[in-house]
């Protein structure tokens, strides 16, 4: 055959792939790495260093030589842990052996359900503003992506009628991303008492991140999986980058009902095997004796998040009172500009990194994602710059 002159490797990537923005939240940082005295809130990782109990434990199983790969699954001992946690925690059993399945970070988690779950020409139901993932990773599993724009007079939540109006005969899925990033919004066991009705009428499945259900600070995080009949058309997300401060550890977990988890294993069992063995021996620890760090960091977080809120508000920059998570989204209509322009301004201007609302979805227009995952000193030093900001503008 002859060769095309020249050859174009662009050509031979896949077209769904080439067409997919690449996240909007590293873009500034790339772009702020390559200036000086830049203070960034725009990270969404906890500043908090894996704790030591957690971090010794992984360097004992390489002392003790386990370097091999664990079952697809992951750790029997992780799984029962997580079993336990998600017991106590969301009140719903799950079979170790059956219903859990071990992955790298709730990213390969949301992926791999997605996956299992959308056939082509599916629609898949995203409130937004939301994370990143959920979009490229519907039309990657061959899905159509279905925003519902929620908003900030009510709590970013999804309500009933928001619900009942983007339902179509192609609907398969909704994501439900509560506690949210970027704006800090949850779902109480309320809210989610009047979609379970809409949910189960409309015959559809349910992906339900919960990597932040740690960081509620009004009371205790609750599951759509608690609900009756909800536990089998729910897959429950959850991790240990976001509670335990373990980021570089890549790990999460997906809970579902047998043949779900099954589809999900399938897909991880070829694509990845299975999760690092020395980060798993890690979680068991986290998930045995991590409580106490986990109440000691969200205290920090949500004195931070009281403190930035207070500023905002005084700043003129509304901010939706967020309870979830550690991000704040407050609005920036008042500057007349776009998200865009106000994070590149700002960081032109006063050398400070947040995130344009629209990387979480066209609906985040007129808000920036400013997070308190930063020390104190950091987010007060970064508030002179938005005041000195908002004087000249
Ligand atoms: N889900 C949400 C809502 C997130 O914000 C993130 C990370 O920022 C993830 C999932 C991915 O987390 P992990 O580090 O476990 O892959």
């Amino acid at each position: 055959m002859k060769q095309k002159n020249p050859f174009s490797p662009l050509e031979f990537v896949n077209k769904q792939v080439r067409e997919i923005p690449p996240s909007g939240i590293r873009r500034f940082f790339d772009i702020a790495a390559t200036m000086e005295d830049v203070i960034s809130l725009g990270v969404g990782e906890p500043d908090f260093v894996t704790p030591w109990h957690i971090r010794s434990e992984a360097v004992r199983s390489l002392e003790k030589g386990r370097t091999y790969y664990t079952a697809n699954a992951g750790l029997m001992e992780l799984r029962q842990e997580i079993a336990r946690y998600q017991e106590k925690n969301i009140h719903v059993s799950y079979d170790p052996k059956t219903e859990i399945v071990v992955t790298v970070g709730a990213s390969e988690a949301l992926d791999g359900a997605l996956r299992a779950l959308v056939e082509p020409g599916d629609e898949v139901l995203i409130p937004e503003p939301s994370f990143v993932c959920y979009k490229p990773c519907t039309v990657l599993a061959g899905g159509i992506p279905v925003p519902i724009e929620t908003k900030a007079e009510n709590g970013f939540k999804l309500t009933p009628e928001l619900l009942r109006n983007a339902i179509t005969e192609k609907t398969k899925l909704l994501v439900l991303p509560y506690p949210n990033n970027p704006t800090g919004g949850i779902m109480t066991e309320e809210d989610l008492s009047l979609i379970v009705p809409i949910i189960k009428e409309a015959n559809i499945m349910v992906i339900s991140d919960e990597i932040y259900s740690e960081l509620t600070y009004t009371g205790k995080h609750v599951s759509i999986a608690t609900f009756d009949g909800m536990k089998e058309r729910t897959v429950v997300i959850n991790g240990f980058s976001k509670a335990f401060a373990m980021t570089g550890w890549r790990l999460g977990y997906a809970c579902a009902h047998p043949d779900v988890l099954s589809a999900i294993l399938k897909i991880h069992q070829y694509g990845i095997m299975s999760a690092s063995t020395f980060s798993q021996y890690a979680a068991i620890e986290a998930l045995k004796h991590g409580r106490a760090d986990i109440e000691r960091m969200k205290e920090e977080y949500n004195i931070r998040r009281k403190f930035l809120v207070d500023a905002l508000n005084e700043m003129g920059m509304t901010c939706f009172n967020p309870y979830g998570a550690f991000y704040v989204f407050p609005s920036i209509q008042k500057f007349h500009m776009t998200s865009e322009e106000f994070c590149q301004k700002l960081l032109e201007e006063q050398r400070l990194a947040v995130v344009p609302g629209t990387a979480f979805g066209d609906s985040g227009e007129g808000y920036v994602r400013i997070s308190y995952a930063y020390s104190k000193e950091s987010i007060a030093k970064a508030l002179k710059r938005l005041e000195a900001f908002a004087k000249d503008h």
